[in-house]
């Protein structure tokens, strides 16, 4: 084991931390970062150089798609997004000065599940590393390493940590990645605050129980959502009406309590009578904590042409509470949104 040196490298909790974190997701070696977002920025700069290509999914976290407009260009780095459900097609956008390729299954927003043995497949026999944001998932629910990803993202603000209290982000990876990204890791200075390492250890403990209530209540009010007048469609890979609903049996153990829909054609001030009266749902961007939140969002799309909703699309982060609480919640909010007009 590699001596205790300087607090920035490393700490006793952290490395407990880690090595917990490696364990969980299968993989050989842990870093953690102080946010999701730091840990995706290490990977893009670790793996990338100038001349270089990276593919990306058209679903993927949209602060990473910011990073990769407002600051890949400057270093030279090309970047192409593909259709999450590409799947094997992806060998055609490979070119010769690919160097990564990036995952994120089922994506944000949209929930898109993503092929990761066939993209694995066709990254190996190319020698092109693959990374995997399995944040949604975490590493209980869908072991990317397994599925043949060498390197994995967790934002652990998410669920890891699980009170929404702290932010914090995780790479893992294989031993064949791990001196590169080490190094940029180790040089970037990107580390957690010894508050936030001992608030996650603490949330992981009680993981798989919150894990299994955010899916039962998840999965109450997707059932639920799916049979109201007032919705379009559903998007939950857990339910079986969803068009990844079969790669998410292969591939996952289990469903978090993230997911979204779609709202019949609604006015402004009808979504606003709805959202604004939520008794129990918050409004806010993180997820993954105890509360219950709804937001309301417009997702880029420019590799998915079939995405192209009519009415508004909601996002629903589904919380501790029991789910008949939240059931009788939302249907307050379309009857005001009803009587809005
Ligand atoms: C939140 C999130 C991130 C970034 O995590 P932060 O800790 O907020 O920086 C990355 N990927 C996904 C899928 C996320 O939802």
């Amino acid at each position: 084991m590699r001596p205790l040196v300087y607090g920035r490298t490393a700490t006793p909790a952290v490395r407990a931390l880690e090595e917990a974190l490696a364990a969980l997701d299968g993989s050989d070696h842990a870093m953690l970062t102080c946010s999701g977002q730091s840990a995706i920025v290490v990977l893009l700069s670790a793996m990338l150089s100038s001349g270089g290509h990276v593919l990306l999914p058209d679903s993927l976290y949209a602060t990473l798609r910011k990073y990769c407009i407002e600051e890949l260009p400057r270093f030279g780095i090309e970047v192409s997004y593909y259709n999450s459900r590409i799947g094997k097609g992806i060998a055609e956008l490979i070119r010769p000065n690919t160097q990564l390729i990036y995952c994120e299954s089922p994506g944000s927003h949209t929930f898109e599940m993503q092929d990761i043995p066939a993209i694995a497949e066709v990254a190996r026999a190319k020698k092109i590393p693959l990374a995997a944001d399995n944040t949604w998932a975490t590493p209980l629910y869908q072991n990317t390493t397994k599925l043949g990803a060498d390197i994995s993202i967790n934002a652990c603000t998410k669920y890891i940590g699980g009170h929404a209290d702290i932010v914090m982000g995780l790479i893992t990876c294989s031993k064949q990645y791990y001196p590169t990204i080490r190094r940029t890791f180790r040089n970037m200075g990107i580390c957690p605050g010894s508050e936030e390492v001992f608030l996650c250890a603490r949330g992981l403990r009680t993981l798989s129980l919150r894990l299994r209530q955010h899916q039962e209540n998840a999965l109450a009010l997707a059932h639920w959502l799916s049979k109201q007048p007032e919705v379009e469609r559903v998007f939950y890979p857990a339910l079986p009406t969803d068009p990844g609903h079969a790669l998410w049996k292969r591939d996952c153990t289990g469903a978090s309590g993230l997911f979204s829909f779609e709202l019949k054609p609604a006015s402004k001030t009808a979504l606003a009578a709805m959202l604004d009266h939520m008794q129990l749902f918050g409004m806010g961007v993180s997820w993954g904590g105890y509360e219950s939140l709804i937001l309301p969002f417009r997702a880029q799309r420019k590799a998915t042409p079939e995405w192209q909703p009519k009415g508004p699309t909601l996002r629903i982060s589904a919380g501790l509470e029991h789910s008949d609480d939240l059931i009788a919640d939302l249907s307050a909010g379309f009857k005001r949104m009803k009587e809005a007009v």
